[in-house]
């Protein structure tokens, strides 16, 4: 029903947003607007059904122009999140609505009493209805309650004017709705967002080794190197490659080759420890890292640290003619991230570098035609020369 009331509504949108989160976020911003503009009709109806003349001379255009301020700042925040998904801008934006508007509803309600007990209480809920949801979003709710309760004792505890009273009532009600509509709301949105962001991730997740996947690379990847590019950063490539991996499989079966396979990983996940660094298994026994913030001769030293750690596994392989452990081969490539400089020419650097550290002998680590981690290794015979 609602698809046919809002047809352009972003939450029914199948192409706008970037992603279901995204969509799901925007169709709450507008939920929350119609929400908000329903609340202030109806608290002038309530004050209207009472007969209750709150809103005398002055006030009437006071209440008009702060009205409009909301409006406008909720038709600020639509265009904002819409243009931006910035989303998590949005929630701030909603706070401010609501402090906003129940200021206005408690500085009615107050006017008509001089209490000096009644104003300290007006700006202690003030305080903390401005403060606590910005700082815990998920107390949003207590806030509400908190200041019903209060306000319903003190409405009749001290024996305010009817008008008080009713809007104390009023203001508790309404924002006690408007909590719950909200509360329900982000609920639904967190499990929403968690089903969605396991089934991303497992569909993104090599099973064997729970490294990412060439899909999980790709987004990964679409996701952070624009963000290099802004930064200039320097951005390093390993491709990593398991040496003579077919005779490790054919002497000790696959099961065997498996659990190689699941050690050297473990090995690489010890050595990525930034969080803006990555991992993923491109191949069968071959993998990519991906580095970020690091300069050339950090980037080869990460690759000799790595190359050692698995070195150590001494992970025995006895159909090798030149080393009795499992090896690796490694290629690197290091460059400062920018329009011309972009991931896949970065990748085929690595992945050349990768094939001349197999032509020269294996068991090394290939950058810009030097091979390291060898002993004695010098400038080798290069690739396309
Ligand atoms: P090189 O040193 O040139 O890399 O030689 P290699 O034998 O490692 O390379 P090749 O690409 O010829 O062989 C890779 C082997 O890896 C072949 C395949 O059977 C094995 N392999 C690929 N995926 C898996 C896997 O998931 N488990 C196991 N046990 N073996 C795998
Ligand atoms: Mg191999
Ligand atoms: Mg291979």
């Amino acid at each position: 029903m609602l698809e046919n009331l809002f047809p352009d509504m972003p939450l029914f949108d199948k192409n706008a947003g970037k992603s279901v989160t995204d969509r799901l976020n925007m169709g709450r911003l507008y939920i929350f607007n119609i929400f908000g503009a329903a609340g202030v009709l109806l608290f002038f109806a309530v004050f209207k059904l009472f007969g209750i003349h709150v809103l005398p001379g002055s006030y009437q255009t006071f209440a008009f122009l702060t009205t409009t301020f909301i409006f406008l700042l909720s038709a600020a925040a639509v265009l904002f999140t819409t243009r931006t998904h910035r989303t998590d801008l949005f929630d701030k934006v909603c706070y401010l609505y609501l402090f906003v508007f129940s200021a206005i509803l408690y500085n009615f309600a107050f006017k008509a009493t001089s209490d000096a007990a009644a104003i300290v209480f007006y700006w202690i809920v003030m305080i903390v209805i401005g403060c606590l949801p910005v700082l815990r979003p998920e107390l949003f709710l207590v806030v509400w309650a908190i200041d019903l309760l209060p306000a319903v004792i003190l409405a009749w505890g001290r024996g305010f004017p009817a008008a008080t009273n009713t809007a104390l009532i009023t203001i508790g009600i309404m924002g006690l709705g408007l909590s719950l509509a909200l509360y329900s709301n982000t609920i639904r949105k967190l499990d929403y967002k968690l089903r969605l962001d396991s089934a991303l991730s497992e569909a993104e997740t090599d099973p064997m080794t729970l490294l990412l996947n060439r899909r999980g690379l790709d987004r990964r990847t679409e996701n952070i190197w624009p963000y290099c590019i802004r930064q200039k950063a320097h951005v390093a490539i390993m491709m990593i490659d398991i040496d003579n991996f077919k005779k490790y499989n054919d002497t000790y079966g696959h099961a065997a080759g498996d659990e190689c396979i699941r050690k050297v990983t473990a090995a690489i996940r010890r050595n990525v420890k930034r969080r803006t660094d990555y991992a993923a298994r491109v191949g069968g026994e071959e993998f990519l890292v991906m580095l970020t913030g690091i300069e050339p001769k950090l980037a080869v030293k990460w690759a000799l640290d790595l190359k050692k750690s698995i070195d150590s596994l001494k992970i025995p392989h006895a159909d090798t003619n030149f080393n009795p452990y499992v090896s690796v081969s490694m290629g690197v490539a290091c460059a400062q991230a920018s329009e011309s400089v972009t991931f896949e020419k970065l990748r085929e650097e690595a992945d050349k570098s990768l094939y001349e550290a197999k032509y020269n002998g294996r068991a090394c680590i290939y950058y810009h035609h030097r091979a390291f981690g060898k002993p004695g290794s010098t400038l080798k015979k290069t690739v396309g020369q």
